[in-house]
């Protein structure tokens, strides 16, 4: 495929550059720049006043939240985190069967590629459902086009027994996948399945994908029932100790953990909107700001989004500007390259539509991205060299029929909460 006319932008420099771009096919085939585009070529789109640039990736995501979208409100309101979960999330999740999976996965992929992400890091659980679901994810995102990093979301909360099929869940995958594994949070992990988990990420050369004290009451029971702090306890278990771990949210840490964290080679995510929605307090970055990166935790799929709350969120509650905002959302881009996983190269693209009523240039490319561009303006994307989305409309699947297919299972799934 040939981009004619292009002005590209490098994630990385920031610079311009106007050329064309002949986009190879296929994981990590990469892009050319052409002087001259030959006779023969049929297959190009045209991209003059357009700007293109790298695809965005998702830092933390939960597909399997998809369906809970206009669920009517639940018969008792939670009043704290701890009652979010257990009436709201543990309740559907629990409910979750394979054509809801499947659906949820659908919609999801098709959200980060509309709005500009190509690749997707997810945390999955459906307790009751639990073998095979990360292959029916993965499928969703491959028919959708999307790359992702899945893990099956270990917890005891329902018992050890699926602790355990969680494990072997991640493991199965892990076989033959790129992945990690994933453990809920500290207050619903035992020590035992902890020490397994770490195992199982040591033998596969990868990274735990946890939720990090999301909310004071992580710190308080972790602090009761095994007598340490969050990151202390993970730190002990050797969570901490490969680049590819990402720790979610990091709210409630004391100078001690974020020391702990500075000196290991983990991620953090930082997901804003679910911090407010939860009513958890406000990220900040003291100490650790070369390691956030942006995710969504599943209550959207826009990036652009993302980065926008953590800079609004940031101004009063954390020391951000725009240029540690843009560092923040591509630092999923640098979470990838640094543990060399599959899907992201320079051949995922965006196309943007985007011709604003004041000049736009590669100096004030930051404040045009804080306040002017978002999701809206992107035209085509571009995974794997792949058209994926062509005048915002998926090329890849049915939409309609996606679409058809998920009301009818968010339905069944919706009965199933009231019951
Ligand atoms: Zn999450």
């Amino acid at each position: 495929m040939i981009l004619k006319n292009v002005t590209y932008i490098d994630y990385i420099t920031l610079k311009f550059k106007k050329s064309n771009i002949k986009v190879n096919t296929g994981i990590d085939a990469g892009i050319e720049f052409i002087d001259k585009i030959s006779d023969n070529e049929k297959n190009i789109i045209d991209c003059s006043g357009k700007y293109v640039t790298k695809s965005f990736a998702v830092g933390h995501h939960h597909a399997y939240s998809a369906l809970a979208t206009g669920m009517p409100a639940l018969k008792k309101t939670p009043k704290n985190f701890y009652e979010i979960l257990k009436y709201i999330w543990w309740k559907i999740d629990k409910i979750l069967d394979k054509d809801m999976i499947e659906a949820s996965a659908l919609v999801t992929a098709i959200a980060c590629a509309k709005a500009g992400s190509t690749f997707a890091i997810d945390h999955h659980a459906s307790p009751y459902n639990i073998k095979g679901s990360l292959d029916i994810i993965a499928n969703a995102f491959d028919k959708v086009g999307v790359s992702h990093l899945l893990c099956y979301e270990v917890s005891g909360r329902d018992g050890l027994c699926k602790a355990t099929s969680g494990l072997e869940e991640n493991e199965d995958y892990l076989k033959s996948n790129q992945g990690l594994i994933g453990l809920h949070a500290s207050f619903t992990v035992l020590s035992k399945t902890l020490k397994k988990a770490v195992h199982i990420a040591q033998k596969y050369n990868t990274g735990i994908h946890i939720h990090v004290a999301e909310d004071k009451y992580d710190q308080e029971y972790t602090l009761k029932k095994f007598n340490k702090r969050v990151v202390e306890r993970l730190n002990d278990a050797g969570v901490l100790e490969s680049s590819k771990t990402i720790l979610a949210h990091c709210i409630h840490i004391n100078k001690e953990e974020r020391k702990l964290i500075k000196k290991s080679p983990v991620y953090i995510a930082q997901n804003t909107e679910s911090n407010l929605n939860n009513n958890v307090g406000f990220f900040n970055s003291h100490k650790l700001k070369n390691k956030v990166m942006l995710g969504t935790d599943g209550m959207h799929s826009d990036m652009l989004r993302s980065a926008k709350y953590s800079f609004f969120a940031g101004k009063t509650y954390d020391n951000i500007d725009f240029g540690e905002t843009y560092k923040r959302l591509r630092r999923v881009n640098d979470y990838i390259v640094e543990n060399e996983f599959k899907g992201d190269s320079d051949n995922n693209l965006i196309v943007l539509d985007y011709n604003p009523h004041t000049y736009f240039n590669e100096a004030n490319f930051l404040s045009h991205f804080m306040f002017g561009i978002n999701s809206n303006h992107i035209e085509h994307v571009i995974s794997n060299g792949k058209l994926i989305v062509e005048n915002r409309k998926l090329t890849t699947v049915d939409e309609n029929e996606i679409m058809k297919f998920s009301k009818e299972q968010a339905n069944r799934l919706w009965e199933g909460v009231k019951n």
